[in-house]
């Protein structure tokens, strides 16, 4: 498109809902090249289907993540769809296992799409304690033979990072399909299809897009036949992203680099402060040798970093103490660390961990911290001094 546009830099935003096929030869062609779902097509009909600004900004993802290609979607639970409805099959439904520890959304998904009104066979894989084991999956596999295997390199809240390319490898050799949802390590930090995943999946409405103001979605694969049904799927059931949210991911896209390097080394520098502080009671963070899924997380990212979300409990000697001093902090820091229910800004935004998991997670001075790419000293200075402000 760039091309046929001498005097512009980047794509033109074509808003169109309908694009001009000039004649009837080249609607006839246009229809018939529909079919194929190349990556570029030479003719686009309407905007459901295709359009050169989300392309452009699939082509910049595609290099990112190193795939053959990528998938955008309005939204990360469209794009999970997208990804799980591929492999659904009537006549060859199979047992599906998920990963228990992954984003609240997506079991919801599960529960009420997946289970009640698809009719799946789903299974979950918990956790021994902090930690999934790896023996145990392989013993699961054997029994269970799932046809589709999901889960995420870093929970949440807890940040549980699991070796991630061993689990590929042994749901590979069991013949299931992998899908990895690596929204909160990205692939700045790791490449799941480099190992072997069937599909990469990001709400890219956090760190790819990574301002707080777009709301999508993508998958990433290298086959050809998952990309054609991806295409076709999203099609179908309209989960395409606008032509102005594409315009602006591919801005932003530009810029994802030095950002998720900035928010890494913030929360990195973040966490071993807080894991020194007294009023700290105890810091999750996979960079920290004190987190039980540390040597995972080193095996899985190297030295590149450990993500950029945080959570922390505040000391105090009873639950009451530690509610207290958790409001008083949020209060003292929330004219610049702003309550935020997401995460993957370039600001430092936070949830407090009860009033959202309520009795998943009931402690009352846990905080999730989702580090912005802010001055590092600044951000240290501003939680130093709430922190030595509390009674
Ligand atoms: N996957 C993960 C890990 C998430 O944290 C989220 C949202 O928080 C999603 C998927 C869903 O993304 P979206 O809110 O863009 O639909």
């Amino acid at each position: 498109m760039k091309k046929n546009n001498p005097l512009a830099t980047r794509t033109p935003i074509y808003r169109d809902t309908g694009f001009h096929l000039v004649d009837i030869p080249t609607m006839q062609q246009a229809f018939a090249n529909e079919h194929d779902y190349s990556r570029n097509p030479e003719l686009y009909i309407y905007g459901r289907y295709r359009n050169p600004n989300v392309a452009a900004a699939e082509e910049m993802i595609m290099e990112i993540e190193g795939s053959q290609w990528s998938v955008l979607a309005q939204s990360g639970l469209a794009a999970i769809d997208i990804a799980l409805s591929i492999f659904q099959e009537h006549d060859n439904p199979g047992s599906w296992l998920f990963f228990s520890e992954i984003y609240g959304g997506t079991n919801h998904f599960i529960d009420n799409v997946l289970i009640k009104r698809r009719g799946m066979d789903i299974h979950r894989f918990f956790p021994d304690g902090d930690e999934y084991s790896i023996e145990k999956f392989e013993a699961t596999l054997r029994e269970l033979r799932p046809k589709v295997v999901l889960f995420e390199a870093i929970s949440n809240p807890m940040l549980i990072t699991l070796n991630g390319d061993r689990f590929i490898e042994v749901a590979k050799r069991y013949g299931a399909r992998v899908i990895v949802d690596n929204t909160f390590a990205t692939p700045f930090l790791w490449k799941p299809l480099d190992s072997g995943a069937d599909i990469v999946l990001h709400s890219a409405t956090k760190y790819l897009a990574g301002h707080g103001s777009i709301s999508a979605g993508v998958l990433s694969g290298n086959c050809p036949e998952l990309e054609k049904a991806a295409l076709e799927y999203r099609k179908l059931v309209g989960h395409m992203l606008s032509p102005d949210d594409a315009a602006r991911l591919c801005e932003q896209l530009k810029t994802f680099d030095l950002r998720f390097q900035q928010h890494c080394h913030n929360a990195f520098e973040l966490a071993k402060f807080l894991s020194n502080h007294s009023k700290i009671e105890k810091v999750l963070y996979p960079g920290l040798p004190t987190h039980t899924t540390h040597t995972n997380a080193v095996n899985l990212f190297g030295s590149k970093g450990y993500g950029a979300i945080i959570t922390f409990d505040i000391e105090g000697k009873n639950p009451d103490e530690k509610q207290k001093r958790c409001n008083q902090f949020i209060n003292l820091v929330k004219d610049h660390i702003l309550l935020v229910p997401t995460l993957g800004d370039a600001d430092t935004i936070l949830m407090p961990i009860e009033p959202v998991w309520g009795d998943k997670y009931p402690f009352p001075g846990m905080i999730r911290l989702s580090v912005g790419i802010e001055n590092t000293e600044w951000l240290i200075n501003l939680i130093s001094q709430a922190l030595n402000s509390l009674d």
